[in-house]
């Protein structure tokens, strides 16, 4: 089939690349010149593992290449997948405009019976505006609409692709279903048929579940430390109940990324849009808003204070295998730290390149690629995110005897 992928993000490469694997010839489109002049050239534009390999083998065979040109792009595809980014509004409401805006430019050169696919995560209703923008653009009627979410996580994206655990089909005909159960058809997957409102509904739901379990899991780590008990031996316990499991677990920082935050507070403020004030979205948004300055209150009695501390920050992006920084725990704690009258000495594996927007002009701040040399006299360090690299690390041996160890 011939496709095109519009947005070549962490979504859109990922998902270009793979469906050019099964023999689809792929076209990606990006209004960012940079990000496809670097994409023609063989460089994946942010850090995801097994994209790179992926990328060149299939540019290697010639099923798979890149524009800037709608025209281009859109005049021979059969399929037409959106992938650009949903932000998300100082309320807290999805911000529509970059959907609605490829829209209005895709529209003009549409072929006849073009299936349109939102992959985008976008509410209910979406595809109704999206279609009014198309129609008022294009020069015939004759396109479909549907939406595919997507759920593959950054850090194992190529794998969760490859290897998703349903393929989620939203759309109003058989003939549509047909097409994309077809497109799908390599990846050997559950596909799930059910409508678009449904499908988008579906896709909330899930980062607003998975968001629920970190809250969650932070309030009982929170109960725990009143105790003696130990919050991972209590989710270990837990886990043996099937309805439960051992996975998807993590006290810490609270929830961050490009889609947890930005999904919960959709939802949030869709209830209430209808008048639900006080569900539990609302309540999740603001507890995971909180979890970070009120960690730091706490964590400020235990050392007694952060003038002139020197403070270790290790790992900087949102979570590991990722050098996305959007939402990251880094962002917040960093300058309250700096604030605080700290030195901060910053260390990711992978985040290196954005780094320096948010910490370089500062004179207390640094960052480094060497995990020894970041936690090399330091009063505190801070894990913030499980990099191998950093969990892995023998922190006893850079220890200076002369001063108190003190685990929190
Ligand atoms: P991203 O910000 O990494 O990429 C979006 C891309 O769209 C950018 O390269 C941008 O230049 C491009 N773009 C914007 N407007 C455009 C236009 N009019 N025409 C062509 N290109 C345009 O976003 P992402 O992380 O890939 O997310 C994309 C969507 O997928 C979002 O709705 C997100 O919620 C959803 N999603 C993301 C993930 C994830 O882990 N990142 C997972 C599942 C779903």
């Amino acid at each position: 089939m011939n496709v095109c992928v519009i947005g070549t993000g962490f979504v859109g490469v990922v998902s270009a690349a793979v469906y050019s694997s099964f023999g689809n010839s792929v076209i990606g489109l990006d209004i960012d010149p940079n990000k496809i002049e670097k994409l023609k050239q063989g460089i994946v534009p942010f850090y995801e593992p097994g994209l790179k390999h992926l990328l060149l083998e299939q540019q290697a065979h010639g099923n798979l290449k890149f524009t800037t040109v709608y025209k281009e792009a859109i005049s021979s595809a059969e399929i037409i997948i959106v992938a650009v980014g949903t932000p998300s509004s100082k309320e807290g409401k999805v911000e529509l405009k970059y959907v609605h805006s490829a829209a209005e430019s895709l529209a003009p050169s549409l072929a006849k019976g073009a299936i349109i696919v939102v992959k985008s995560t976008v509410p209910p209703g979406t595809l109704d505006s999206f279609k009014k923008v198309v129609e008022s653009h294009a020069p015939h009627q004759d396109f479909h609409m549907a939406s595919v979410p997507e759920f593959l996580k950054e850090g194992t994206a190529v794998e969760d692709t490859l290897h998703p655990d349903r393929v989620v089909i939203g759309a109003y005909n058989e003939e549509v279903f047909t097409k994309l159960t077809e497109l799908h058809a390599p990846l050997n997957a559950p596909v799930v048929k059910l409508s678009p409102e449904s499908a988008q509904m579906a896709k909330y739901a899930a980062n607003a579940y998975l968001a629920t379990r970190i809250t969650f899991i932070n309030q009982i780590a929170d109960l725990c430390e009143q105790n003696a008990a130990d919050v991972n031996d209590v989710i270990h316990a837990m886990g043996f109940d099937k309805r439960i499991g051992h996975h998807y677990w993590y006290p810490g920082f609270g929830y961050g990324g490009s889609c947890f935050p930005k999904d919960v507070k959709e939802l949030a403020a869709y209830s209430r849009s209808v008048g639900l004030n006080d569900n539990l979205l609302n309540h999740l948004d603001r507890l995971n808003e909180e979890r970070i300055p009120k960690l730091l209150e706490k964590y400020s009695k235990q050392v007694g204070g952060w003038k002139d501390k020197k403070v270790a920050v290790l790992g900087l992006a949102f979570k590991p295998h990722t050098d996305d920084m959007r939402e990251a725990p880094s962002i917040k704690v960093i300058p309250w730290l700096l604030e605080q009258g700290a030195n901060v000495v910053g260390y990711d594996p992978k985040s290196l390149e954005v780094v320096p927007y948010f910490i370089k002009e500062h004179p207390n701040a640094s960052y480094t690629d060497d995990v020894a040399n970041a936690v090399k006299d330091a009063d505190v360090i801070m894990i913030l995110i499980e990099w191998p690299e950093i969990i892995q690390y023998d922190f006893a041996s850079a220890r200076n005897t002369n001063k108190e160890a003190v685990d929190y």
